[in-house]
């Protein structure tokens, strides 16, 4: 009978720190991040996460359902945002290192990281947090880590960690049951029934966001094959990476990792096959697109309206600024008659409300945030209608409601005619969910010729069930489906699509 059997419960380590890191965008994500979001250690991370639909709740569940001795470190997660400030990293580390070496000795460790965090100085935060961990527990310490499937997985995280497992749906549906998974694995390994044998690939292939649904080409093909190879008795677990191509660090990109039990040589050609059918997809890795100048001609072309245009690179739910200005420009270029666009401009709100309703003001509009969401634009039009911004939405279950309640306040606001183009200025950016945020104003949204929307996918319940067509545009912004426009550093080259 082995120590670890002989010992009445199996003591684990619990703990997570989660970002997305944009490495392309200038603002750095701090301490005050996370703790707008979630962050807790020690007994308030368990009070805190128990019951949640999130893979640490999955993992708190499942452990407790065993009866293990829990050990809670710390968890943390922010909201996607620019590199992780040195000393929010340095700090968030710190925390977790000083509670696990509080819990020790210790059987296991269980880990929800995201696998796309970059940190000031540290280009594999996961690679450097699983380190830490493991020089603290030692080598017979067993560690299960739980990714989002955007992470980009470097070779080191694969041979630290004993088990590297993934969500398998985006929109990421399956949080809690990976988390779950993840557990259960633990216990195998604590039975010694598993000895796992991870292997690793890469294909040379960026995905942009856009492309990294799993219902749809490139990744639903791969899922599929994965689900035939999963139902070996030998494989333990699929993670099927898409990557998170606006984190620029040498590993960025899809990658697969076979996990088998004592099967090396199976693992490797697994992994090998999926990264080749991936590769083989790889022409999915790009939407298509129209520039903004013809994306506008050819929604006027349409006898009925509205078409909406896709400005995805600005999508104000992936943490753009919601005021790109390259749609508004298109659109009064062209001479549009009943085109909107929605801009967070707070500045220009207030020149707005000081000029007052019906004045005529000329003044300057949108990428004002950073560089990255094209050039402003300076109109002259007409103070048409003033609002406080706030609006009840015409479906309270909608998207809006599960994060904000149903009354959504957008901060004063205006409805400023310019030419043939109705501009809502907002003082907040608020995504586009629902069709009461131009109603409440009075801009009809089923009399537009065309509806600017900054988002990727989020838009289509509101906005598709009055829309004669959508038209994907390549604007400037931080979520652009054209990695062309980012300036890479550190990526492995070539890699498809842009070399
Ligand atoms: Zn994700």
């Amino acid at each position: 009978m082995s120590s670890d059997s002989a010992r009445s419960q199996p003591r684990i380590a619990l703990g997570g720190i989660l970002h997305e890191t944009h490495t392309f965008m200038e603002q750095a994500t701090t301490l005050a991040e996370f703790e707008a979001q979630s962050l807790h250690s020690g007994a308030d991370m368990i009070s805190a996460m128990r019951g949640s639909r999130s893979g640490i709740g999955g993992m708190i569940d499942r452990a407790t359902a065993l009866g293990w001795q829990l050990l809670p470190t710390l968890y943390a997660a922010a909201m996607p945002g620019g590199a992780v400030t040195a000393a929010a990293y340095g700090e968030l580390l710190s925390e977790l290192r000083a509670r696990l070496e509080q819990s020790m000795p210790v059987d296991g460790v269980l880990l929800a990281l995201h696998g796309a965090m970059v940190a000031e100085g540290e280009l594999d935060a996961e690679g450097d947090i699983v380190a830490q961990v493991r020089a603290l527990v030692g080598e017979s310490v067993l560690i299960v880590v739980l990714l989002d499937m955007h992470g980009n997985i470097s070779q080191r995280l694969v041979e630290l960690a004993d088990v590297l497992l993934a969500y398998d749906t985006n929109p990421h549906i399956d949080t809690y049951a990976r988390g779950v998974e993840a557990a259960a694995i633990m216990a195998r390994l604590l039975r010694r029934e598993l000895r796992p044998t991870p292997a690793y690939a890469r294909p040379a292939l960026l995905l942009p966001a856009q492309s990294t649904g799993t219902e749809t080409a490139p990744l639903a093909q791969v899922h599929k094959r994965a689900a035939e190879i999963k139902a070996r008795d030998d494989v333990i677990c699929i993670a099927v990476m898409a990557g998170f191509a606006y984190a620029d660090t040498p590993f960025t990109g899809p990658s697969i990792i076979v996990t088998t039990n004592e099967q090396p040589e199976l693992a490797a050609a697994c992994a090998d096959e999926l990264s080749a059918i991936l590769f083989e997809q790889r022409h999915h890795a790009s939407p298509g697109y129209l520039a903004p100048a013809e994306a506008v001609k050819l929604a006027a072309s349409h006898d009925r309206g509205p078409v909406i245009l896709v400005d995805s690179a600005d999508n104000i739910g992936g943490g753009t600024p919601g005021d790109g200005a390259d749609a508004l420009a298109a659109m009064l270029a062209h001479g549009v008659d009943e085109g909107t666009i929605v801009l967070a401009d707070a500045e220009a709100v207030d020149i707005c409300w000081r000029a007052g309703q019906a004045a005529e003001v000329t003044l300057t509009v949108g990428a004002k945030v950073d560089s990255w969401h094209g050039q402003p634009v300076t109109v002259s039009g007409k103070v048409h209608a003033l609002s406080d911004g706030a609006f009840e939405c015409e479906v309270p279950d909608n998207h809006f409601a599960s994060f904000y309640g149903s009354t959504v306040h957008m901060g004063r606001s205006v409805w400023l005619r310019v030419a043939g183009v109705n501009l809502l200025l907002t003082e907040r950016k608020t995504p586009p969910l629902d069709l009461a945020q131009l109603r409440h104003i009075g801009i009809i949204p089923e009399t537009q010729r065309m509806i600017v929307v900054k988002s990727a996918v989020a838009y289509r319940a509101a906005y598709m069930p009055i829309a004669s067509a959508a038209i994907e545009m390549d604007t400037a912004g931080l979520c652009s489906a054209n990695l062309s426009r980012f300036p890479y550093r550190h990526i492995q080259r070539p890699v498809y699509p842009l070399d």
